[in-house]
């Protein structure tokens, strides 16, 4: 079954090989690694807000420990299941031939771009979903705990995020367009380190680039704990998809909003790392059965607190 999924549909299994093939992890590590040191030189010399401090930084290692423990399997289970689904629908609609832009490191880097910008489409409507539906927000909120946005805040993602994301963004994604495995790993590493970059505690604003592409204001915003900031900026590269969408908040110059969550001080244990989500599904439940069970006086309404 797999195996006739995997030769009508190479694509998203080639995606899978080029992200997780030696050669792609050894130049993906380079390449981490040297824009991590550049952007923790700069956390240091231009900080938005004051650096974490040591309980925040074990939390960080932490999260990041389980991320790499967890979520590149979490992944690939998710595409493992959901590359035959987009088979099975019919994809891929287009098969786009992205070499016409041309050969070399400014073609490659062109040819990673619109992937991109199609991931960003899916990619928004999930992070949205995510932030709309109480379900899905006890998996993303782990992401959002952290108090100081430092250059580690890309991987503190809770494993179930990864694993949601092959049938939010990879399945649609692979039933849509065709992406060959080079431009697929490029992809990922532009996607990879930009992440890294937006989520640093940087405060370098991007100018008049501002509304064409994310950086470290435009996504502070989405995390900011000021209420006049909820609900905006879910794009991941792109403003565009918040412009279009109507979620867009452009940051004013001397915008550098503190972050977090009013519930939580983002210090968590890897047992709440791992399990958080099922913890809070389970008190959702709880508290359903509960007030299903609460006899009411005649006459009254159930009203359940959102
Ligand atoms: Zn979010
Ligand atoms: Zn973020």
């Amino acid at each position: 079954m797999l195996g006739s999924a995997d030769e009508a549909n190479p694509a998203m299994w080639k995606w899978l090989e080029a992200q997780y093939s030696l050669e792609a992890l050894s130049s993906a590590w380079g390449a981490v690694v040297l824009g991590y040191a550049g952007f923790l030189v700069l956390e240091r010399l231009v900080p938005a807000q004051r650096n974490p401090g040591i309980r925040e930084f074990a939390a960080d290692v932490r999260a990041n420990l389980v991320y790499f423990l967890l979520n590149p399997v979490a992944l690939f289970l998710g595409g493992w299941l959901s590359s035959p689904a987009a088979w099975y629908l019919g994809g891929p609609q287009f098969r786009i031939n992205l070499a016409a832009f041309g050969p070399g490191p400014v073609g490659g880097f062109l040819l990673a771009l619109v992937p991109i910008f199609v991931f960003d489409f899916f990619y928004y409507w999930f992070h949205r979903f995510q932030h709309e539906w109480s379900w899905l927000w006890e998996v993303h909120r782990l992401h959002h705990s952290e108090q100081v946005l430092n250059v580690t805040t890309n991987f503190r993602h809770h494993w179930l995020e990864e694993f949601f994301r092959a049938f939010f963004i990879v399945l649609p994604m692979n039933w849509l367009i065709r992406i060959g495995p080079a431009t697929s790993a490029v992809a990922a590493l532009l996607i990879s380190q930009w992440s890294s970059f937006f989520h640093a505690n940087i405060r370098v604003g991007l100018g008049p680039l501002t509304g064409l592409v994310t950086g470290p204001q435009y996504h502070r915003i989405h995390h900011s704990i000021e209420s006049k900031h909820a609900g905006k900026n879910y794009a991941a590269f792109f403003p565009l998809w918040d412009w279009v969408f109507g979620t867009y908040w452009r940051p004013a110059r001397g915008d550098w909003p503190e972050t977090g969550l009013s519930d939580t001080n983002g210090i968590w244990g890897f047992r709440e790392m791992v399990l958080s989500p099922f913890a809070g599904w389970w008190r959702t439940l709880r508290g359903a059965s509960r007030l299903a069970r609460t006899p009411r006086p005649k006459g009254t309404r159930a009203v359940v607190k959102q």
